[in-house]
C-alpha cells in the first residue's frame, strides 16, 4: 500500500501528521515540503522580539526529529512540481512518489505591493522562518522599520517592534487598524494605544514607491508625504496557494475547494490549512487548523469525519492594547459598541439582536469566553 502523503510542514501538515499518528502508529506516512522542514509556531514571528528570541530559536525541532517524533519519512527541501490524480502520484525533486491519499496543507503567499522606485525589490514579507531570519537581520543595529498594512499581522509586528525600541511608521489605505476585523471605536482604540507606544500612523494612503538613499531608504507615500526608514516590511495580506492544484485540475476559488470532510474534487485528495476553502470559508488562523487537522485524521484513519468549527475567537498579539475578535460570517447584520472603565465592547448582531460576532478592546477582553459560549459555530 503507497504512503499517506502529506505536501507542506506548517502548522496544517504537521498537526494533521501528529492528530495520524495518536490514531495510527504503523500507517507509512510521507511529508514533502520545499522548506527545510523545521517545527515552529509562526504566530511567534510577529511577538519574538518581546519574548527575547532569536529567528533560530523559535524553531523547536528539526525535520531529522520530526520524522522519528512522528515515524515518518520526512522529505525536506524539495518542491512538489506535479500531481497525476488519476495514477495517484506526485513528481518532487526528481523522483515519482506514490500516494494512497494526498494531503494539500500548501499555506499561502504574501500579497506583493506594486510599487516603483529602485529600492521596491528590497521590501520585505514574514510569512516563514527563513523570511524572518533576513528581516531580523536586517533591522539588527537599525533603527526605524516601515510598516505597509494595519491588519492584524501589520499591527502585531508594529507592536512588538515599538516594545523592542524600533521607531515604527504603520501606512495603511483605510481610515483605521484592523479594517476587516474590527469596527471604527474599537479600531480607534487600538490606533491610539499603539500610537501612545511609539507608532507613527499613516492612514489613508498607501507607498507608492520606495527608493534607496544615503541614509536608508526613502518611501514616497500616495499622499505626496515622504518618510525614511531602515527596513520596509510588507504585510498586507496573504493569498492561498493554488497553482499546484490548478495543475493538477483541482478545483479552486479563493482557496482549494473542499467540502466539510476536507475532501478536494480529485478522489482521495484533501486540503486544509491557509491553502484550503472549507465548504466556503477560508480561515488563516490556527483554530480552525486545529479542528480540521482532528478530523482529516480520523478521516485518513479511516473513519469519515466531517469538520466542526466552533465560534473561534482570535486574539491578536498586541500587548499595548489587548485585543480579542470573533469575526463575524458575511451576514447581514450590525456594529453597536459599548465602552466602559474596562474598555471596549463590540457586538454583531442580526435584526433580530442574535450574536454572530464580537471585538473586546482592553480589560473587555475578559469577557471572551462568556460571549464566545453565546456564538453560533462556523460550521455546525
Ligand atoms: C506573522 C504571523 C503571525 C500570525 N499570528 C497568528 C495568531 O496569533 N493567531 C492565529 O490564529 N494565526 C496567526 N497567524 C496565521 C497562522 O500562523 C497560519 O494560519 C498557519 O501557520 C498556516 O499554516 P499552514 O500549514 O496552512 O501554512 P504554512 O505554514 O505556510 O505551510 C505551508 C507549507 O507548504 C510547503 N509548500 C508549499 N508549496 C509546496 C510545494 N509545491 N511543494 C512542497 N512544499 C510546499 C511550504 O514549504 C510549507 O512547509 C499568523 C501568521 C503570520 C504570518
Amino acid at each position: 500500500m503507497a504512503p499517506v502523503v502529506i505536501i507542506g510542514s506548517g502548522l496544517a501538515g504537521y498537526t494533521v501528521a501528529r492528530e495520524l499518528r495518536k490514531l495510527d502508529s504503523t500507517m507509512q506516512l510521507t511529508i514533502v515540503s520545499r522548506d527545510e522542514g523545521s517545527f515552529y509556531s509562526k504566530p511567534m514571528l510577529s511577538n519574538a522580539l518581546a519574548s527575547a528570541k532569536s529567528a533560530a530559536q523559535i524553531a523547536t525541532a528539526s525535520a531529522e526529529q520530526m520524522a522519528a517524533q512522528l515515524n515518518a519519512r520526512i522529505i525536506a527541501g524539495v518542491e512538489v512540481e506535479t500531481i497525476a490524480t488519476a495514477s495517484r502520484m506526485l513528481h518532487a525533486g526528481g523522483e515519482n512518489i506514490r500516494y494512497s491519499k494526498l494531503v494539500l496543507a500548501l499555506g499561502a503567499d504574501p500579497i506583493a505591493v506594486p510599487l516603483e522606485g529602485d529600492a521596491a525589490h528590497e521590501v520585505m514579507q514574514v510569512n516563514d522562518l527563513p523570511a524572518y531570519a533576513r528581516f531580523r537581520a536586517a533591522i539588527q543595529g537599525k533603527k526605524t522599520v516601515a510598516l505597509l498594512g494595519a491588519g492584524l499581522i501589520g499591527c502585531e509586528f508594529a507592536n512588538d517592534l515599538v516594545g523592542a525600541g524600533y521607531e515604527v511608521q504603520l501606512i495603511d489605505p483605510g481610515a483605521q487598524p484592523l479594517g476587516r476585523l474590527l469596527p471604527e471605536a474599537a479600531a480607534e482604540q487600538v490606533q491610539l494605544a499603539l500610537q501612545a507606544s511609539g507608532v507613527h500612523w499613516h492612514l489613508g494612503t498607501t507607498a507608492r514607491a520606495v527608493s534607496r538613499v544615503a541614509s536608508g531608504l526613502r518611501v514616497d507615500l500616495a499622499d505626496g508625504s515622504t518618510l525614511f526608514a531602515d527596513a520596509v516590511l510588507s504585510a498586507i495580506g496573504l493569498r492561498p496557494r493554488l497553482q499546484l492544484a490548478q495543475r493538477a485540475g483541482l478545483k479552486t476559488n479563493r482557496g482549494i475547494v473542499t467540502d466539510r470532510l476536507l475532501h478536494t474534487s480529485a478522489a482521495d485528495v484533501y486540503a486544509l490549512g491557509d491553502c484550503a476553502e472549507v465548504d466556503g470559508h477560508t480561515l488563516p488562523y490556527v483554530l480552525p487548523i486545529m479542528h480540521a487537522a482532528r478530523a482529516l485524521a480520523k478521516t485518513l484513519a479511516g473513519t469519515r469525519t466531517a469538520v466542526v468549527y466552533p465560534a473561534m475567537p482570535v486574539v491578536v498579539k498586541t500587548p499595548a492594547v489587548p485585543v480579542v475578535v470573533c469575526p463575524p460570517p458575511s451576514l447581514p447584520g450590525a456594529w453597536t459598541s459599548q465602552r466602559d472603565a474596562a474598555g471596549i465592547e463590540a457586538r454583531f448582531e442580526d435584526e433580530s439582536g442574535k450574536l454572530l460576532g464580537y471585538a473586546l478592546v482592553g480589560g473587555a477582553t475578559a469577557r471572551r469566553q462568556a460571549l464566545t459560549k453565546l456564538l453560533p459555530p462556523v460550521l455546525g
